[in-house]
């Protein structure tokens, strides 16, 4: 049916079980949550408050951080002490690997100042210790009243499990792939784990699992068989995505699938920075992804088109740039003063061709005049003409009415 495939809508989402990390609701119907790591070393307490408010400031609503040795764990109340002071509520998470047992006993204040133990089920513990070492996270997860992620990563994937399915695969008359029987251990390491879990006794609103793989389909793949296979909330996220552009659209494909069909309940979209580079900038993606597929709405999107041999100056894309840089510097306090403004589309076209059009879909826009047209520019608000701005101050005349829109 043609009419059902234009008319396609997001599937509704998934029902998971809710769970509370901190002030932020995971799963249970809330919206998707942004969340972040930092790449400091958690013993740097200065340096990590330093990424962590910035992250926190960026839209980060969840931060993780490392908790790898002593030094980083008893750095953890400090953190959140200094984060307090600052004001800065967000909740932390701790990302503990082989030794998150001990260092979660031997640091209570850690165990305490974390509003969430993220545990690796490939690496927490050796054969027969394993399931001890994590029983041991989890019975403090329970004493502390906090939540876990189980999170799988196909890098870190429990060898025992793949081979066992991997030998028992060897045995079917017909067996299957090794990509087939590997995505298959990443989802029973996350189903068996969450399911030990709950036999120790930390319940169904205290797990969040994830399952993260570096490859768009098999994430998509594992995430899809999971979401089948459990209602617990999903932590999404395609790991060692990459640098630049090519971490970009990976995640964006692969979580824009996911959370299309209804899959997800809190996105990290893991880039590799370029050195010193911006670590704010994953969270700056997760928020574009999720309000351009118009799951949420943090930042009014400016719609400006490619430009092409009709736009021969760059006024247009100058102008595009102005209105994107007014919005960042003056978000904060249009947030508090004007409730409802990451909704506004503002339009920048660059000629007649479609500027006119789009910028009537916007809350307000304009289409500049291309090589060759009359040098006037036709501003919409609302959908209807509004006024026609001439002369050399157009851009500064157009940021102006956005500014006076915003305020109406
Ligand atoms: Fe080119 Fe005009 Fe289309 Fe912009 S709106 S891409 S300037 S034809």
């Amino acid at each position: 049916d043609p009419a059902a495939t234009i008319d396609a809508d997001p599937a509704p989402r998934r029902s998971t079980v809710g769970v509370g990390v901190g002030n932020i609701m995971v799963g249970g119907g809330a919206p998707v949550v942004v969340q972040s790591m930092t790449n400091t070393d958690t013993a740097d307490i200065d340096a990590t408050v330093a990424q962590v408010a910035a992250l926190a400031k960026a839209g980060s609503e969840i931060v993780r951080i490392t908790v790898d040795r002593d030094e980083s764990a008893a750095a953890v109340p400090k953190v959140r002490e200094r984060l307090d002071r600052l004001g800065v509520d967000v909740p932390l998470v701790g990302d503990f690997h082989y030794i998150g047992h001990k260092l979660l006993a031997d640091h209570p204040a850690c165990a305490e100042a974390l509003a969430k133990y993220r545990i690796n089920p490939g690496n927490v513990g050796f054969k027969d210790k394993k399931d001890r070492q994590f029983g041991a996270i989890v019975e403090t997860a329970i004493r502390y009243g906090k939540p876990v992620r189980i999170g799988v990563n196909w890098g870190s994937l429990d060898q025992e499990l793949l081979t066992r399915l991997m030998d028992a695969n060897n045995e079917l008359p017909q067996p299957r792939s090794a990509r087939a029987v590997t995505r298959e251990a990443i989802v029973q390491s996350a189903l068996l784990s969450a399911e030990l879990a709950e036999e120790i006794g930390l319940g169904r609103d205290r797990i969040i699992l994830s399952a993260k793989v570096s490859q768009v389909q098999d994430l998509i793949a594992v995430y899809r068989d999971l979401s089948r296979r459990t209602n617990h909330a999903l932590h999404l996220g395609l790991t060692e995505a990459g640098m630049g552009s090519k971490g970009i659209v990976a995640s964006s494909a692969a979580m824009g699938i996911l959370l299309q069909e209804g899959i997800g309940d809190t996105i990290r979209v893991s880039l590799t920075p370029e050195p010193n580079g911006d670590r704010t900038r994953e969270v700056q993606v997760a928020q574009e992804l999720l309000q351009t597929m118009g799951f949420r709405q943090f930042l009014p999107v400016v719609a400006a088109c490619p430009g092409c041999g009709r736009t021969t100056s760059t006024v247009f894309q100058e102008l595009a740039q102005k209105i994107q840089s007014d919005i960042r510097i003056n978000m904060p306090i249009w947030r508090e003063k004007y409730p409802g403004v990451e909704a506004l589309n503002v339009a920048v076209m660059g000629c007649i061709v479609n500027g006119p059009g789009e910028s009537k879909h916007a809350d307000i826009g304009i289409s500049l005049p291309g090589t060759g047209e009359t040098p006037a520019a036709p501003v919409f608000v609302d959908g209807k003409k509004s006024v026609t701005l001439r002369g050399p101050d157009i851009a500064a005349d157009f940021q102006v009415m956005v500014a006076d829109y915003i305020e109406r």
